[in-house]
C-alpha cells in the first residue's frame, strides 16, 4: 500500500486524479519538465536552503528512500531536544510526512519538557490553504510521535516572515481530505481526468489529454464543470459529440438543469465540433477602433515587470512601442515615457487584472496614475461576452488558441519570462515574446472587439 504523503495533499488541491496517478501509475508516462520549471523548482529550493543555512539546525541523513531509516534518525534527533530539526521524517501508519522544519517549543511531551512544532518553506508571499493544510498534516503525524498534538504550526513566506496558526479548527477539514485521499488509493480508476486550468502545468497530461480526447471528454466543452458533466451523463449526455445534437427540453428534464443553461452548452459543443468560435450579438458600445493594446511579461516571483510594450493601430503598420525595465525603479519611468508616447484620451486594451494591479502598487500618485485607469479596458472581460469559444478559456493563451487558432507559445510561454532574462536570451527573448503577445491581443480586438456593422 502506496504511503500517503503531504505532496499528496498539496496535489488534491489541484486535481483528485493526480492524487490518483502519483499514488498509483507508471511514473515513465509524465512528461518533461520544461526549462522554466525546473528553473522555478530551483529558486524554490534555493530559497529553502538559504532559511535553513541561517537557522543552522541539523537534518538526519540515511539512505535515499529509506525512509523508515530516517523516521529513526529522526526520531533520535527529538529525543535528544535539539533546538530544531530540518526535513525530519514522520511516519504514521501507511502516512509519511517530511516538514522542512521542526522547532522545539516549551511544553511537555513524551520525549520530557519540551515539544516540536511544525514549519514548512514557501516560495509565496502569502499562505494558500494547501500549504496550511500541509503543516496541519505534518502536525498531526507529530503529534501522535510525541504524544502531544501541537496547538500552532507556521510557515515562512518568500520575504522570510513568519506565518503562525492554530490548528485546531482545521481538525475537520484535514479530516475530510484525508478520507477522500484514502478513497483515492483504495479505488484509483474511479478519478476520471477533467480538463482544467491545473492541466498545463501538470506532468501527467500527455496521458489525461490522450485520454480526453478519445472519449470526446464533455470537459473539453466551455462551461462544462465536473457537476454538469455528472448531470449531463444522467441523461446519456456523454461526450461532445452527444452533447451538439442533444434535443434541449428533453435534456434539461433529464438532467435536472436549466433548459438555457444546456441551450449555451450546446453551442458550445458545437464550437468544439466545428473548431470554430460562434460570434455573439454584442450592444453597440464605444468604438474601440483606434484603441491601443498594452500588455506586461512579468517575473512573478521577484514581483518585476520585465517586459512592457504598446501595440497601437496605424493606417499602414501598428505602431510597437516597448521597454524592458532592468529593476523596480526603472519600472515607472518606462511606462511613464510609453504612455507619452500616446494620445491623452486614447483607449488602452489590456488582459486581466495585472496591469491595474501593477498601476495601483507601483504607479499611484505618480504623473501616468492621472486619468490612466479610466482609459483602460479588460479585454478578457469584453472577450466573455463576445463568443462562445470552441475550448473551456482559462486565460489569454486559450483565448489566442481557441479564438485565433494561433499557437500563443509560438514564441515562448509568458511563465519563461524569469527564466529567459536568467539565460542571456534576456531582451531579445522579451521583445520577441511580448511583440507576439501584443500581436495577438490586436488580432483578438479585430476580430471579436470591432464595430458591429448596422
Ligand atoms: S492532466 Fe489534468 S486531469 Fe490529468 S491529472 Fe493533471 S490536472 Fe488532472
Amino acid at each position: 500500500m502506496k504511503r500517503i504523503t503531504g505532496t499528496n495533499i498539496y496535489s488534491m488541491f489541484k486535481c483528485p486524479r493526480m492524487v490518483a496517478l502519483d499514488l498509483h501509475a507508471d511514473r515513465s508516462l509524465r512528461r518533461e519538465v520544461r526549462a522554466e520549471e525546473e528553473f522555478l523548482l530551483q529558486r524554490g529550493r534555493d530559497h529553502e536552503a538559504r532559511i535553513v543555512a541561517e537557522l543552522g539546525w541539523p537534518e538526519p541523513e540515511y539512505p535515499t528512500a529509506q525512509f523508515e531509516q530516517g523516521a529513526e534518525l529522526s526520531l533520535q534527533m527529538m529525543q535528544s531536544g535539539m533546538e530544531g530539526i530540518s526535513q525530519a521524517v514522520l511516519i504514521d501508519a501507511d502516512y509519511l510526512g517530511i516538514p522542512d522544519l521542526l522547532r522545539r517549543q516549551e511544553g511537555s511531551s513524551v520525549f520530557g519538557d519540551y515539544q516540536y512544532e511544525v514549519g514548512d518553506i514557501k516560495s509565496s508571499s502569502r499562505p494558500r490553504s494547501d500549504q496550511v493544510l500541509q503543516v496541519a498534516f505534518y502536525s498531526r503525524l507529530l503529534g501522535k510521535l510525541q504524544a502531544k498534538v501541537p496547538e500552532y504550526g507556521y510557515l515562512v513566506l518568500k520575504d522570510g516572515s513568519e506565518e503562525r496558526f492554530a490548528l485546531g479548527e482545521l481538525d475537520p477539514v484535514l479530516d475530510e481530505l484525508i478520507e477522500d485521499l484514502c478513497a483515492l488509493r483504495e479505488n484509483p480508476d474511479e478519478v476520471e481526468p477533467f480538463f482544467s486550468r491545473a492541466c498545463d502545468s501538470c506532468l501527467w497530461s500527455d496521458l489525461c489529454l490522450q485520454e480526453m480526447r478519445a472519449a470526446g471528454d464533455l470537459s473539453f466543452v466551455h462551461g462544462v464543470t465536473r457537476g454538469i458533466r455528472r448531470s449531463l451523463r444522467v441523461a446519456g449526455i456523454d461526450s461532445v459529440t452527444n452533447l451538439s445534437r442533444a434535443k434541449v427540453e428533453p435534456a434539461a428534464r433529464a438532467s435536472g438543469l436549466e433548459a438555457t443553461l444546456l441551450r449555451r452548452l450546446k453551442k458550445a459543443a458545437q464550437a468544439r465540433m466545428s473548431g470554430e468560435p460562434v460570434l455573439e450579438k454584442r450592444g453597440k458600445g464605444e468604438s474601440l477602433g483606434s484603441a491601443a493594446v498594452l500588455h506586461f511579461l512579468t517575473d512573478p516571483y521577484a514581483e518585476r515587470v520585465l517586459f512592457m510594450g504598446l501595440l497601437r493601430p496605424r493606417e499602414n503598420e501598428a505602431e510597437f512601442l516597448a521597454h524592458c525595465p532592468q529593476s523596480v525603479e526603472e519600472e515607472l519611468p518606462a511606462f511613464e515615457d510609453l504612455l507619452a508616447q500616446l494620445p491623452s484620451r486614447l483607449r488602452i486594451l489590456h488582459y486581466g487584472s495585472g496591469i491595474p494591479r501593477w498601476h495601483e502598487n507601483r504607479a499611484h500618485g505618480s504623473v501616468a496614475s492621472v486619468g490612466f485607469e479610466r482609459r483602460l479596458i479588460d479585454m478578457a472581460r469584453q472577450l466573455r461576452g463576445a463568443a462562445v469559444f470552441p475550448a473551456p478559456i482559462f486565460g489569454l493563451d486559450e483565448h489566442v488558441s481557441a479564438g485565433l487558432s494561433r499557437d500563443p507559445h509560438r514564441k515562448g510561454r509568458a511563465s519563461a519570462a524569469a527564466y529567459a532574462v536568467t539565460d542571456a536570451q534576456d531582451g531579445d527573448w522579451l521583445m520577441s515574446k511580448g511583440r507576439s503577445d501584443l500581436e495577438d491581443l490586436l488580432a483578438l480586438k479585430e476580430r471579436y472587439l470591432g464595430d458591429e456593422e448596422d
